[in-house]
């Protein structure tokens, strides 16, 4: 890490006493890994430590040690806000209300769409996971990992990579994996709680997903209404990992899942076959991520939203095309 960077990070973590964590919106995996991992290393250092995130963490998580931590809402005085994962503003959602605005803000994240938005900006597009890039922070800082924090960190990479199977995956994740099983997280085991487990709902509705699902110009996709998460009583919050199922189909350049919330917007998962990009039409749309993994959030109504959200990935697909012929 950018040394420049490390003692930045670490002057600003060494005056502040109260610590607001925040990570974003819709957590998965690495959001709350990160979260998790980063406010145990800094109550180690003796902070007062606030993790929070605008939704509830959902059941595939509940099992890292401190989740039950996790608040919706930070209505405390800090000193200083450190941003996980968020690769723009709006990924921290109300947490950060109008008056924390005028606090230092330290951004945290290995999206390479990030906005950076904060007053210091750490973004590693090279880390597989937000918490691949705790775990360096707390080795260069020379804080002690403790299994506790090795189960959340790991937690972070094995959900990011889906088990080290994306393109990103390299020597560097891999040792960080490598020592995060030596201070005590059991890969077996997080892969397991993490990945696998899921509740039988969750089969019934991805079958009504899958019965919708529409193979056009190479783009596979299909939506999960209210009504198809109501009749099974999916949480929005629990109900992932559909885009990541179909993403190997040798059909699709591209695959889209659109998620109608409860709040009425609408959530777009996107994934892309290897050597095509979506993060290009998810910026384009307001959103960001990965090129592989990419998404955004819409209002309207889902016919309107699958109308742009399709044309925009299909328009981008076919300027990749166009580029690399
Ligand atoms: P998902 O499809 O929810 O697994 O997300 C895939 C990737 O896209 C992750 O890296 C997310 O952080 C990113 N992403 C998803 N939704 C949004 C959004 N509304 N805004 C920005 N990035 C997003
Ligand atoms: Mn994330
Ligand atoms: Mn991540």
């Amino acid at each position: 890490m950018d040394p420049n960077l490390r003692e930045a990070i670490s002057a600003e973590i060494g005056w502040a006493c109260r610590i607001l964590l925040v990570t974003h919106v819709g957590p998965d995996g690495d959001a709350i890994g990160s979260l998790l991992g980063l406010g145990s290393l800094l109550r180690a250092r003796g902070k007062e430590v606030t993790l929070a995130c605008e939704d509830p963490v959902p059941e595939s998580y509940r099992f890292l040690p401190g989740s039950d931590q996790v608040v919706q809402e930070a209505s405390g005085s800090y000193d200083l806000v450190i941003g996980l994962d968020c690769s723009d503003r709006q990924r921290m959602g109300d947490v950060v209300s109008e008056n924390l605005a005028a606090l230092p803000l330290v951004n945290i994240d290995h999206h390479v769409t990030n906005g950076r938005f904060g007053t210091i900006n750490w973004v590693d597009a090279s880390a597989v996971a937000t918490a691949q890039m705790v775990l360096t922070l707390a080795e260069e800082l020379g804080w002690p990992v403790t299994r506790q924090v090795a189960i959340c960190l790991l937690n972070g990479l094995v959900t990011d990579t889906r088990s080290f199977r994306t393109s990103n995956v390299d020597m560097a994740a891999m040792r960080a994996v490598l020592r995060l099983i030596e201070a005590g997280a059991s890969l077996p085991e997080i892969a397991r709680q993490a990945l696998e487990q899921r509740p039988l709902a969750s089969v019934r509705l991805w079958a009504d997903a899958v019965d919708r699902l529409r193979l056009e110009d190479g783009i596979l996709w299909t939506s999960v209404t209210l009504a198809m998460r109501q009749r099974w009583g999916m949480d929005e919050n629990d109900f992932s990992g559909l885009a990541n199922s179909l993403s190997g189909i040798r059909e699709a350049r591209a695959v889209v899942v659109f998620t109608e919330r409860d709040n009425g917007l609408i959530d777009v998962s996107m994934r892309a076959a290897p050597g095509l990009n979506v993060a290009q039409a998810a910026v384009r749309l307001g959103g960001g991520g990965h090129p592989q993994a990419a998404g955004c959030t819409l209002e309207g109504d889902l016919p309107q939203v699958q109308e742009r959200v399709l044309a925009e990935v299909g328009q981008s697909l076919s300027e990749q095309r166009a580029g690399a012929g």
